[in-house]
């Protein structure tokens, strides 16, 4: 059975690699580790120790206050630097700030602000928690209908459902582009327009594809857009989030969280708030600095390598994922979950099977191999193309190979977690 892909196509599919060498820009404290999670946490870039280090020896240690000089404008810079390298966007259409949830609220609060007169919002009823929590929260304070569409947890949503559920009455439309799940894309450009029909505003959440999938929301007619930096974009635990709000936009919205930074003339310290007429007016209070500076080389590798590359290597690792799932880990009762073309989804992909948190402990434990579990019973296994080598893929799946077919001879009953 395992003989049925040869470990020498991987090895020749690494060998064909452009990326190749990108792999040593990023740190393996442990050269046997498999890690198939960088959808969760993406790996450590080698660089960003050394520039930390910097920050805070030099700026903070010696330079102290006066570092604020150069720290001001990071949250733009940096925004800029994913504007035209991750997002498509145009400069100045993109801060660094907050956290991703935290934005949400601040978007879908000024996208409203500008629609008093209707009264319903929509959201993926299967969408990552975070965004369903965050609108159910605005909805409930501002006496407005939430309506939750449902969606395949694997395929993903169906725009049908979502024309028939676009009502003149809907002012907001949250959806993440990356089922955090499945991995299901969707089509961008083709919702934006679903959307602008009805006049509804769709707040984009591109966690799960920025780093992943090339995004362009300037050809795709997006307006507002969040999302993380620390899954594919690997800029730590907890790094900072980004918020993109089109051009043409920024100025008939205000955000509601009424910050000094978002202030004009923001040291003159005046008596009233008067937002900055620009993406700044976006942002609330100091940045997280060290945080901030750990984006820095980490957007370097993307850039060196440039989104077209990267999403060109993930659809490779995404389809050899596949052949390997059907010859080695179907017969063990794995069903594949996502999309079946790499096309159709970000860069992860999530497979059934009724033990999987227990296949996923073990294969940590084990067999070296970190990949994840989502309930009910998905296992995600992310294929982050800056450091992940096909060979890796060859041999995590062999290695889940090997501890599932331990873990039948135990025939333990599936252990249900909420
Ligand atoms: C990871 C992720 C988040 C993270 O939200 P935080 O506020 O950073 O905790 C939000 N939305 C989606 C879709 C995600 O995948």
């Amino acid at each position: 059975m395992e003989g049925r892909i040869p470990r020498m196509v991987a090895e020749q599919l690494d060998a064909a690699d452009p990326l190749a060498e990108f792999r040593d820009r990023f740190v393996h404290a442990d050269p046997e580790l498999i890690y198939l999670d960088g959808n969760s946490l993406g790996r450590l870039p080698a660089a960003t120790t050394d520039r930390l280090r910097g920050v805070v020896e030099e700026d903070w240690g010696s330079g102290l206050v006066g570092s604020w000089r150069e720290w001001i404008d990071w949250t733009a810079r940096l925004g800029d630097r994913l504007a035209q390298h991750v997002l498509g966007a145009r400069p100045g259409e993109v801060v660094v700030s907050d956290s991703t949830s935290v934005n949400l609220y601040k978007l879908a609060c000024a996208a409203l602000d500008a629609a008093p007169r209707r009264g319903t919002v929509l959201i993926d009823a299967e969408d990552f928690p975070t965004n369903r929590y965050v609108m159910q929260g605005i909805a409930e304070q501002r006496g407005l209908r939430l309506r939750q569409l449902s969606s395949d947890i694997d395929g993903g949503l169906d725009l049908d459902v979502l024309r028939c559920a676009l009502t003149p009455d809907v002012a907001v439309v949250v959806l993440s582009l990356v089922s955090y799940r499945s991995g299901a894309l969707l089509d961008m450009a083709e919702v934006n327009e679903l959307a602008r029909t009805v006049g509804a505003r769709v707040v984009w959440d591109v966690s799960h594809a920025a780093g992943a999938v090339p995004i362009d929301v300037t050809a795709t007619g997006t307006e507002l857009a969040v999302g993380c930096t620390y899954k594919y974009l690997n800029g730590g635990p907890g790094a900072p989030a980004f918020l993109y709000v089109c051009r043409e936009l920024q100025t008939r919205l205000r955000q509601p969280i009424w910050g000094w930074f978002g202030q004009r003339e923001q040291f003159q310290m005046g008596p009233d708030y008067d937002p900055m007429p620009s993406i700044e007016r976006f942002l609330v209070s100091t940045p997280p600095l060290l945080s901030l500076a750990a984006l820095d080389p980490a957007l370097t590798v993307i850039e060196e390598a440039g989104m077209a590359r990267i999403r060109e290597k993930g659809l490779l690792l995404g389809r050899l994922a596949d052949d390997l799932v059907d010859t080695m880990l179907t017969p063990l009762g794995f069903v594949p979950a996502s999309p079946r073309s790499p096309y159709r989804r970000g860069s992860h992909v999530s497979l059934y099977h009724p033990h999987a948190w227990q296949i996923c402990q073990a294969s940590a434990e084990e067999a070296k191999v970190v990949c994840d579990y989502r309930v009910p019973d998905r296992l995600r296994i992310g294929l982050s193309p800056l450091y992940t080598r096909f060979t890796d893929i060859w041999d995590g799946i062999a290695r889940i190979r090997e501890v599932t077919v331990g873990q039948s001879d135990t025939s333990d009953p599936p252990i249900r977690r909420g």
